[in-house]
Order: C-alpha cells, then structure tokens, then sequence
C-alpha cells in the first residue's frame, strides 16, 4: 500500500489497521452524514512535514522563530475562508468543531451565563449545551427543539424561551436536522432578547459555500464550522465572526483554549477552501442534495415515514417504529450487508438514544465516489430489502455481493 511503507518496517500492527481500514473504507456503502473522503491532496498535506512546525500565534505575530512559511499556509486559508463565505475575519485554527464552539463561548460567555441551544434529541450537538457536555455545566444551558406536529424549527417556541430565559447567545445549528435553517429568522429573536448569535454550520459549510443553503454570515455574529463534513476537507475546524470580534475571537482560540495550531491541518484547509470555490464543488453539492432528495423519495413511496416528510440537504431520518425495527437493530443488520449507517433518535424518540427510533442517512460519502441517483435508488432498496429480512443471513450475503460490486464500480483511493 503507498503511504504506509515505513509504517509497514516500523510498526505492523498499526500498518495492519491502517490497511484494513482503507479496504472497509473502499468496499462498504458509507451513508454516515457527517463522513466524507478527503482528496488525495487532502491527505498529502495531513501526513505533512507540516506537522513538525510550533507556531503559536498567528501569521507574523508567532511565539517562535522559522514561522514564514507556515504563516504563508494560514494567511492562503484565512484569506481563503473569507473570500469562499464571504466573512470579515476567519480564524483557521480551532481543531475541531467542538473546539471551535468553546472558543466562541470562552470569547462571550461568563460561567452560568445562558445558552440557547438545539436538544441533541431534536437534532442539536453535544456542544450545544447538552447537560453531559462541559457546554451544559459551565453555562446554564436552556434547550428548543422542534414542532411535534411539523417535525421543523418552531421559531415561535424559540422566541418564547428566549424571552423567558434571557439567553447570552442563541446557538442555530444542528448535526441530524433536514431541513433549511431560517438565520434571519433566528437573527430577529437575537436582536429582541440582546443575544449574541452564533450559526454552526458543521455540517451545512459545503451547502453554504456552493450557495445550495442559505448563508448565517449575514445574520450570525459567529460561524463555526468542522472542514471534514461537507466541505471534505480534513479533520478540523474555523470560526467565521464581524472584524469586531477579531480580536476576542483569536484571543480566545490562542491562548484562550489551544496551545500550538496544527499547521499540516491548516495547509490543508487552505487546500479544501481553494477547491470549494470551483465548479467541480458546485456539480458535487449539487449531486449530493439531489441523491439525498432521491433516497427520501424511495423510503417514504415504500412506506417509511421521513422526519419532517422530507430533506432540503444532504441528510434525512428515517423513523423505523411502523417497521418495529429499533436504530440498533436496523445498524447492525446493514452493516453485515455493507452499508453504513447511523443509529439515530427522532424528535420526541420514546426510546433510548443508544437503541433509538430511526436511522440516519447522509450522502456527502456516496457522492463523492460519483454515484448518482440511479444508485441511490439501488441503495436504497437493498436497504428496505435487509430490513424488511431483519437478520436474514442469505439476504445479508446477496445485498453484500450487490454492494460490493457497486463499490468496485465507483472505486475510491484505487492508488492507495
Ligand atoms: C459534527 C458537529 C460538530 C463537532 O465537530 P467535531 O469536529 O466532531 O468536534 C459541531 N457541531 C455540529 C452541529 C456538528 O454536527
């Protein structure tokens, strides 16, 4: 395998799981939301010389000496980041979306002051204030969630709370919602309560800058986002804010919460939002909303029941209670088909999160080996086909063969 040869010499057992996890990476269906395939180039610079670099600071303002050439890597994603989401500052460094939220609070926020933040049952993150999360300890973290009957963002209930509860900073975002989120919307509640706004867009970024989403920039006072999801990127994070916060926001991601950024993740940053700006980017968002349209379509005409009835983006929930199926059961039977997906609660879900309601389905992964709608369409009927024969061994080994020849012909990494 290319890459891994010193690896192989030095150290097999971590050679041996690297290989195994590049060939279940090649030949399962991978419909995980929030997963993607990095670029070749992506990868390239995250296994960089990049990474010997400490380079606290920012660009020409760094603790340490021999910092031109990294800062000519941060400078190219900041500038970058700006110029793709159309904001007056970005700060690349944030190592992860979680990372990149608590710099945001750490910026605004005092301890106990209040979050308004998405239940991680209705949709929400973890770092959105939920109770086991540090967000939900260090501040008093007050939860919205969804309309029981429309399944969508109930902005009157939203602004009930706010009014009641007198939130610091309202957080609009979610990690398993379908459906477009309104910012002006949310912006109009902010300003009536005095509140900052803040708009994670984790999982939205590639929507946003191929302009298939409405864009937070104008309406939050901070973006957040990961660079993995769909902007397929690497591991990794950024802040978007007003060049009024610039100076809180970088203060707060260094030295406020991180010491030394990672350098090798920041050049490929620059790399992600270079290529989110093309064409090429725009065809795949595209792709990616119209696959995840068809798989919607494909469920609900067999009788599965959509969350909210539908998708807007790269997602949908598929509730399985009609089916008596739980998400648990539902995961593992596909997994043994090859197919990958994620255990899921649905708003208002009776049961617990690690069994759960429903499943969720994403299609930034499946786009980004090139399969279009025809396939979401054989996919999506192996999929009814193993839960429909829940634990059926034979129908598991037939959908297997089927999706392993899908796999071949919508090859991935075939050089690695
Ligand atoms: C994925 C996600 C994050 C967190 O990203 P990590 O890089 O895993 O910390 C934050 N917010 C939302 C809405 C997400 O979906």
């Amino acid at each position: 395998m290319y890459g891994i040869k010193h690896i192989e010499k030095s150290d097999p057992e971590i050679a041996n799981a690297m290989k195994n996890e590049l060939n279940r990476q090649k030949n399962y269906v991978n419909l995980i939301a929030s997963e993607n395939y990095a670029s070749k180039a992506i990868l390239e610079a995250q296994g960089s010389i990049m990474t010997n670099k400490y380079a606290e600071g920012y660009p020409h303002k760094r603790y340490y000496g021999g910092c031109e050439f990294v800062d000519v890597a941060e400078n190219l994603a900041i500038e970058r980041a700006k110029k793709l989401f159309g904001a007056e500052h970005a700060n690349v460094q944030p190592n992860s979306g979680t990372t990149a939220n608590f710099a945001v609070y750490n910026a605004v926020l005092k301890p106990g002051d209040t979050i308004l933040g998405m239940s991680l049952t209705c949709g929400g993150h973890l770092s959105h204030g939920a109770k086991f999360s540090a967000s939900g300890k260090i501040y008093n973290s007050v939860q919205y969630g969804v309309n029981k009957e429309t399944e969508r963002i109930d902005f009157a209930e939203i602004s009930d709370l706010a009014k009641k509860t007198k939130p610091k900073i309202i957080v609009a975002g979610a990690s398993s919602y379908s459906r477009e989120i309104d910012f002006k919307a949310f912006r109009e509640i902010a300003d009536d309560v005095g509140a900052y706004l803040m708009a994670d867009i984790a999982h939205t970024a590639g929507l946003v800058a191929a302009k298939f989403h409405i864009s937070p920039v104008p309406y939050a006072d901070f973006v957040t986002s990961t660079t993995q999801k769909t902007l397929r990127g690497p591991r990794g994070a950024f802040i978007l804010c007003k060049e009024k916060y610039q100076k809180e926001i970088d203060k707060s991601v260094f030295p406020g919460i991180q010491g030394g950024p990672f350098m090798h993740v920041i050049a490929a940053k620059a790399i992600c939002f270079k290529y989110a700006m093309t064409d090429d980017f725009k065809n795949y968002i595209a792709d990616v909303i119209k696959n995840s349209k068809r798989i919607a379509k494909v469920f609900a005409e067999e009788g599965y029941r959509i969350v909210s009835g539908g998708t807007d983006n790269h997602l949908c929930l598929i509730d399985l209670t009609s089916q008596k199926i739980t998400g648990k059961d539902a995961v593992e039977s596909l997994y043994d088909a090859g197919i990958v997906v994620n255990k899921n609660a649905i708003p208002f879900d009776p049961l617990s999160p690690t069994i759960a309601s429903g499943i969720r389905i994403g299609t930034p992964a499946v786009t980004s080996r090139g399969m279009k709608e025809k396939e979401m369409d054989k996919i999506a009927s192996q999929i009814i086909d193993v839960l429909k024969n829940l634990n059926n061994k034979e129908v598991q080994e037939k959908v297997r063969k089927e999706i392993l020849n899908l796999c071949n012909e919508f090859p991935i990494y075939e050089d690695l």
